[in-house]
């Protein structure tokens, strides 16, 4: 079982911004214990979107690239390095109030729930990209499938690209692709965009640029390496097969902020909302990374804002001085 002291911080979710807050939270003695997620879930996986990707080329550091796993896997070491713990576990509840929280998990040793408690938290559970639900996207995703173009476009030069949604991500992925497929071409559900005109007018004055309409993705081609897709056109029925190396799903992402719900601030789309840095609603607690971020969602800018969650929680530590009620306290079992 984990130390159960209470702690300064307890650290949600094992991302880049996760694990950088924990860098920087434990090289300031602050003692942070990471909830890091189980292995067995896609979303809430130990070290996050990463752990779905191959190579990472645009991570500052690494000139011949690195691969996702290693990368979260030696952030994950330096942060423990100074100190920080780990539990290997996913949060099942929080309550949280200004200056006073509690996190539940379930303890991997027992099985049975425990309890934690801190003065801050830092949240960095991450967002999850919506997949179209096949085995061979699952089986193929970073292998030619991806959800980032501007993670895995470089990869494709040259090479017949295909995108799959009919949003304003779609249709920025699709154009940004252009800079390196032969063609781009864009499968869409339905007849019409649901990306904002702007987006509309740009994409389909762009030559490289084509549309495939009522057209859902049956299958991807390929056993260790994308060849094609399988269509079905969804009006007549008919099937047909599109030429492609690389596929990239773009049809929406969702925050992981269902445990918070209720207690911190949302958007509309159920993004946390941060003021002055990495601030919530609520006194002591912090976000970081794709949870509060839809529009950059890069594992740089994940890492940086973990670096300024870190910060503004340790500043809030020394603003709101020692811990006099400081007790150990159970986590339940
Ligand atoms: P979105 O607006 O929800 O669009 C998702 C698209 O994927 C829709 O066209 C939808 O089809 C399609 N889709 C959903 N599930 C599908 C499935 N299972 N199979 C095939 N197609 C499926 O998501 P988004 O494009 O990620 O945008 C999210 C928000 O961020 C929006 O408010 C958007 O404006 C904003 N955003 C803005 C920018 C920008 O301004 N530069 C860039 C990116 C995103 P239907 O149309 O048939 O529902």
């Amino acid at each position: 079982m984990a130390d159960t002291a209470r702690r300064d911080v307890i650290i949600v979710g094992s991302g880049p911004a996760g694990l950088t807050a924990a860098i920087y939270t434990a090289r300031a003695s602050l003692g942070p214990i990471v909830v890091e997620g189980e292995p067995s879930s896609n979303s809430d996986q130990p070290g996050g979107q990463l752990m779905l990707t191959t190579e990472v080329e645009n991570f500052p550091g690494f000139i011949d690239g690195i691969t996702g796993p290693e990368l979260m896997s030696n952030m994950r070491a330096q942060a423990a390095r100074f100190g920080a713990e780990f539990v290997t576990t996913k949060v099942t509840r929080v309550e949280l109030s200004d200056g006073r929280q509690k996190v539940w998990a379930v303890d991997p040793a027992t099985g049975k729930e425990m309890e934690l408690t801190s003065r801050s938290v830092i949240v960095s559970t991450g967002a999850r990209s919506l997949m179209l639900g096949l085995e061979s996207e699952s089986r193929l995703l970073g292998h030619g499938v991806s959800t980032c173009a501007t993670c895995d476009g470089f990869f494709f030069r040259g090479r017949k690209i295909a995108v799959v949604g009919g949003g304003d991500s779609a249709l920025e992925e699709a154009n940004f692709l252009t800079k390196f497929g032969e063609t781009v071409t864009v499968v869409h559900r339905r007849s019409e965009l649901r990306a904002s005109k702007i987006m509309q007018d740009r994409a389909r004055a762009n030559p490289k640029l084509n549309f495939i309409w009522d057209a859902v993705v049956t299958d991807v081609v390929g056993d260790t390496s994308v060849e094609g897709l399988e269509l079905r056109n969804v009006a007549t029925g008919e099937e047909s097969t599109l030429d492609a190396a690389g596929l990239f799903v773009a049809i929406g992402h969702v925050p992981n902020t269902d445990l918070f719900k209720g207690q911190l601030d949302m958007d509309d789309n159920g993004y946390l909302v941060t003021s002055d840095g990495t601030r919530t609603n609520i006194e002591g607690v912090f976000a970081c990374g794709d949870v509060q971020d839809h529009r950059y969602r890069q594992a740089v800018t994940a890492a940086g804002s973990g670096c300024m969650a870190a910060i503004d929680a340790e500043r809030w530590l020394e603003g709101v001085g020692p811990d006099d009620t400081a007790e150990t306290e159970n986590w339940g079992g």
